[in-house]
């Protein structure tokens, strides 16, 4: 029988999604294994390979059925080595190699890129990039990353850093401090923990809120804020509008630059859907070249948390054989 099938891993700093991808980007099987890095790296690649021999077995599946395995990784990766260089969340992962080591233990292709690089590739096969060209595809979650595809092909530049939106600098003095070491990043602005900072600041001299009582004491989360923004908190409400503003500057930074057709958002932060997608919409609207933006659709993505695996199944196809090739398949 020949493989039809490829193996799509997504390794994120709590969890890996492995997934059994058909070639028309389908899940067949899924599982997840903790990543649980403060074991080291060592452990979490033998979790991965024990996770997919289970995969492998309890769907009573031979190898041959199986084309290639991806990889996506949250970081900078060196896919012609087959190297992680660097994970900014999950400790101990600086230089490592891992496709031969995949290869040796299964007999197969094996293939790794950036998360949001492989997210962007999920949809820009089947979800909401299928019917463009040029996308940039963010992911708003505890970090912000980016896939670029411009005229059918995926960007990775001359270090594999293309994409690294989240450090965009959006305020040159006085700006937060980010984890790459600089200030003003647009990761301290825009993102998941930058919404969770405005409430924590608006409460913190004992003012009510109706997302403090929605955490019943416990943490506060953009989800969270978000439900209070829908029971009509306008304190809540403001917070998302300064965030997807942010994030509407970072867009029309990126656009003017790139003149993408599309504009993808996805990523947890993402999930508050219209409360955080239409101050980025007028934001654009506002700053963007009119020639750039004319024509520009911005919208949420479409395969949620699954885009990262599908994007990863998708390193490992036959028909992406250079990566200079048009990347629809
Ligand atoms: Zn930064």
């Amino acid at each position: 029988m020949s493989a039809n099938l490829n193996i799509g891993v997504d390794v994120g700093g709590t969890n890996i999604k492995i997934a059994v991808v058909g070639t028309g980007g389908n899940i067949i099987y899924s599982g997840s294994v903790p990543t649980e890095a403060y074991k080291g790296y060592g452990h979490t690649i033998n979790n991965i390979i024990k996770s997919i021999r289970n995969i492998l077995n309890k769907n009573n599946l031979d190898t041959s059925r199986i084309g290639g395995i991806g990889f996506g990784f949250p970081g900078m990766v060196d896919p012609e080595k087959g190297m992680v260089k660097f994970l900014p969340n999950i400790p101990g992962w600086t230089d490592i190699e891992i496709t031969d080591t995949i290869k040796n233990e299964f007999g197969l292709k094996a293939e790794i890129d950036n998360d949001v690089r492989c997210a962007a590739l999920g949809e820009y096969n089947f979800g909401a990039g299928a019917a463009y060209n040029s996308m940039i595809c963010l992911t708003i979650g505890t970090g912000i990353g980016s896939g670029i595809i411009i005229d059918g092909k995926l960007l990775r530049g001359a270090n594999f850093c293309a994409g690294e939106i989240g450090h965009m600098i959006l305020k040159d003095k006085d700006g937060p401090i980010c984890g790459c070491g600089d200030t003003g990043c647009f990761e301290t602005l825009g993102s998941g923990p930058a919404i969770v900072e405005m409430a924590e600041k608006y409460i913190m001299g004992g003012k009510s809120a109706k997302f403090r009582e929605l955490a019943e004491g416990g943490e506060i989360t953009p989800e969270i804020v978000a439900r209070a923004a829908g029971f009509g908190d306008k304190v809540a409400g403001r917070i998302y509008q300064i965030a997807g503003y942010w994030i509407g500057i970072a867009v029309t930074n990126a656009i003017n630059l790139l003149n993408p057709e599309i504009v993808i958002i996805g990523g947890g932060v993402a999930n508050a859907g219209d409360l955080l997608i239409e101050p980025v919409k007028r934001t654009v609207r506002e700053r963007a070249l009119g020639t750039a933006s004319e024509k520009l659709v911005i919208t949420a993505a479409e395969l949620g948390n699954n885009a990262g695996v599908i994007g990863a199944s998708l390193l490992v196809c036959s028909e992406f054989s250079s990566y200079n090739n048009d990347v629809r398949f």
